[in-house]
Order: C-alpha cells, then structure tokens, then sequence
C-alpha cells in the first residue's frame, strides 16, 4: 500500500513592533533583557486593567496579508481563548477566532519539482504568552515564570494541507520567512523564539480522497527541528497504518534530545476554549483608504526580484537566490550594478557572492557594517577589469579595502601592486628566467609541454605576482619559440 502525506503549518510570527499588542511596555531581546522587567498591570493580567490595540501591529499584519495575496477583513473580532496555564497571567489569550483580519491567500514556492502554489487559510492578531524555564537543582525541580514576552503581538498564518513532502515545507517556511523579512515586519530570528512552527501531519492511502487523521506537532523552534519531526512522525504513522491501526488524533510535542515526538494531550477542541468576542475590545474597523496606504507601502518583494534579475541581468538562478536573500544585500548589489558602468551585473554578482560573503562569513560583519562602498566596489572591479591589477592583487585590495576602509587606489600605491604589463620590462624578467633554466627550456623544446606552465609561475613569481599573466604568457610562448 502506497500513502500519501498531508502537512497544514501553523507559524507564529513575532511582529517587530516597538510596544506590546495591548499595552505600552516596550518588546526586549530575550537574550539581553532581566526576566520580568517589560511588564505593566495590563500584561500581568491584573484585574481592572484594559486592554488596548498596538495600531503598528495591525498595520504590520495587513502588511504581510497583503503581500500574501490575502483579503483584508475590513471588520474583523478579538475574541478571547480561555485556558489555565502558568505563563498567561489572565488566564485567556486575546486572539482572533471567527472573523481573522486575513483570509485566503497564497504563496509561491519552488523545490525541485517545479513551481507551486501554497493557499493560505488565515492570518490573525494574537498576543504572545510568557516564557517558563524549568529547573532541577540537585534534585529539587521547579519553574520560573518571564512575563516580558507575554503581550508581544504574534501574528498566526495558517495554510490549508497542501503540503506534500518535506521538501515543500522547508520551501514554504524559508520563502514566508523571507517574504515577511523584507515587509521588515519581523526579525524572523528563530533562535530568538520570532517564529514558532506547528505542524499539522496526516497520512492516507493513496486511492483515498478524504484527509487521515492528523496529529499536530507543537513548539518547533527551527524549520530544521520542524523537518526532523515530521520525518519522524511519517515513519511512526505509516507504520501504524501497515499494521492495520488507527492514527489517534492528538497533540504532539518534540523531544530535541531524543529525535522523537510524544504525546502531550489528546486534541483540544474549539469548545474547550470557550471562545467568545473579547468584551473589552471593539471590533476591529479597517478603512479601506488605510488598506491602500499599507499596498503603496510595501516594497519589492523577492519574487518580483528574481523574476527582475533574470530578465534585466540574465544571471544564473543560483546566484540571484544568493543575492536576494537578504534584502540589504540585494540593495548593495543593486547600488553597486548602478555604477558599475561597462562591468557586467554577472561579475559584480562574482565579487559579491565569492569575496564579499567570505569576508562576512570570516569577520561576522553584516552587509551594513561593510567598510567598502558601491562606488568604492565598483572602482576595485574597474582596476582589475583594465588590467590595472590581476586577479589576485584585486583579492588582496579588496581584502585590505574591508579591513581598513581605505579605498583601492590609495592600497594599490602603497603596495606598488600595479600590474607590470609593460613589454620591454616583461621581455627582460623573462629572458632572466629563460637564461637560470636552461634544462627547463630544452625539455620544452623535446616536447614536454607541461613545463610551460612551470616556466610560467617562475616569472610571474619573478614579477612578485604583478605580471599581467595574459602578456607574460604571451611574451613566453613567442621567446620560447
Ligand atoms: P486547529 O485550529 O484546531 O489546529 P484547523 O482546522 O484550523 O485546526 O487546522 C489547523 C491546521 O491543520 C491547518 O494548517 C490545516 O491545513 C491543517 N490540517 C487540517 N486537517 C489536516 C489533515 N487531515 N492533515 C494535515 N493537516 C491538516
Ligand atoms: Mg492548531
Ligand atoms: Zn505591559
């Protein structure tokens, strides 16, 4: 029996706003902030306390609902979801149920079957809970509860099951994650907690039209703990069905140290929350003049660059993913291509994605810290390309334009790295060459060919690497001759 395989993700987006969803605190780096400092009565669930909405965080989810090709619900309904849990302070989440202020949209993705599209179910305005931390000191457990994330606005997106493979979903993840980091409407920064994976996984027999019975995978941090546990979840479900069982549908959690899931609860249903419209919000009125606003506001997004870079640049699919993967990067590359003047955007994209990375890579610099201009690129490009400098040297500049700041020019006076493309200079370092190795060159002339290449590093390195290596070797095949 053949089964096929049916992934619904849930993705929980931090928004980068200033302030929390309902209140006036500020949102802090859980990696630099003191637990408990970013809260006020109305986060702490205090009684008496009101909420109000974070006007930046609506706009940033009709932002991205937008740029999802989704509708806007021009009235959409906080509602409150009620569950005890330690890290909610009111005891119910204020979250979007029936009317979400997002619905029916879609993205594009590509894996290595082609092109396809995924639909989005809904995007809706959440707060986020507060944090716990779970401790065992020599034997004595308990937990610590953090209340600053509590009230950070969380945008939820939800997708229909149409997603088929792994693959699909590492495409879907990695293309969301970049469309909303270009809406510059989250950090997307995972190992920050940013964005938060559920995934939705159900196996059915291929003749079957109806869904199987799903079970959803909570609290996946990284699209990567994501991927390893729906692997794993299809391999324990398919071997359930062979067996002739049935899937339980139920909640899962992912165990990082043992690599498999396990139970947590069986499923919840909307009842258990006992939802109802949040008494103290009023529904959420959008006018459409302000949906238009947003629309005007949101820039270029990667698609648009990919489908732009092919047509205007001709650059090869593999490089244009590179560049436009950040969107600083892709604005650099773009400056840079502005003044580039003769130079082709192909080898301005070879400077960037070959030496530029690797000095990001070796320094940790990001593409804004970056001491070299465009204009200042552009100028090192144009020394090599007229010859000014070889490869090499044109490696070294660059090198030392990055650690320093200073610009090509100026390195190249300094060092005295001109290229030696003069003849009669050339003429007479080879001629040097020619007359320390006299064996060499008869063996040339027996017909050993490959010696030419040794003859060729000699002088250049008799240039101390300054020769123009296409007159050098020019030069040496007429005097050898
Ligand atoms: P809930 O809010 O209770 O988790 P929803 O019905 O809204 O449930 O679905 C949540 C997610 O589960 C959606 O992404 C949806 O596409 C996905 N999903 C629903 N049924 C299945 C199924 N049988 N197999 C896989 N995914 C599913
Ligand atoms: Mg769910
Ligand atoms: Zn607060």
């Amino acid at each position: 029996m053949q089964y096929f395989t049916d992934i619904g993700l849930e993705v929980h987006v931090e928004l980068s706003t200033r302030t929390k969803m309902f209140c006036g605190c500020l949102v802090v780096d859980p990696t630099v902030a003191q637990p408990n400092t970013a809260v006020c009565p109305v986060c702490l669930g205090m009684p008496g306390t009101l909420p109000v909405v974070n006007k930046q965080a609506v706009a940033f989810a009709i932002k991205a609902g937008l740029a999802l090709h989704c509708q806007i619900a021009e009235r959409s309904i906080f509602a409150r979801k009620n569950y005890f849990y330690p890290d909610l302070p009111k005891g119910f989440q204020i979250s979007q149920y029936e009317l979400p202020v997002a619905f029916e949209g879609s993205i594009g993705i590509t894996t290595s079957q082609g092109k396809k599209n995924i639909r989005i179910r809904r995007a809706h305005l959440e707060e986020d809970t507060g944090k716990l931390e779970h401790c065992n000191q020599q034997g004595e457990t308990y937990s610590l509860v953090d209340l600053n994330r509590a009230g950070i606005p969380l945008l939820e997106i939800v997708t229909e099951p149409d997603m088929h493979t792994i693959e699909e979903v590492r495409a879907y993840s990695q293309e969301l994650r970049l469309l909303l980091r270009y809406l510059e409407v989250t950090s997307g920064d995972m190992e920050k907690g940013a964005m938060r994976f559920e995934a939705n996984v159900s196996m059915r027999p291929n003749d079957n039209e109806a869904l199987g019975t799903r079970v959803e995978i909570k609290n996946l941090n990284s699209i990567h703990s994501m991927e390893k546990a729906i692997a794993y979840e299809l391999e324990r479900q398919q071997k359930i069905l062979e067996e002739g069982g049935a899937i339980l549908q139920e909640t899962l959690g992912w165990s990082e140290t043992r690599s498999e899931t396990f139970s947590q609860r069986s499923k919840e249903e909307a009842h258990d929350y006992r939802y109802f419209p949040e008494p103290d919000l009023p529904p959420l009125i959008v006018e459409k003049t302000w949906i238009e606003t947003i629309a005007s506001e949101i820039p270029e997004l990667p698609e648009q660059k990919r489908v732009r870079y092919k047509a205007e640049m001709s650059l090869p699919a593999e490089k244009i993913e590179s560049l436009i993967q950040d969107k600083s990067v892709s604005s650099y590359f773009e400056e840079t291509v502005k003044r580039s003047g003769e130079i082709t955007a192909n080898t301005v994209a070879n400077w960037i994605v070959g030496d530029l990375f690797g000095w990001m890579n070796e320094s940790g610099c990001s593409i804004q810290d970056i001491k070299v201009s465009p204009a200042e690129l552009v100028s090192l490009i144009q020394f090599h390309e007229q010859r000014v400098i070889n490869k090499n040297s044109a490696k070294e500049v660059l090198h030392e334009m990055l650690q320093t700041g200073k610009p090509a020019r100026q390195i190249i006076q300094d060092k005295g790295l001109k290229q030696v493309s003069s003849t009669d200079e050339l003429e007479k370092t080879i001629t040097q060459i020619l007359q320390k190795f006299p064996e060499e060159v008869s063996s040339y002339h027996a017909g050993k060919e490959t010696i030419f290449n040794w003859l060729f590093g000699q002088v250049m390195q008799a240039t101390r690497g300054k020769g123009d290596p296409q007159i050098v070797k020019v030069i040496l095949k007429k005097m050898l001759s």
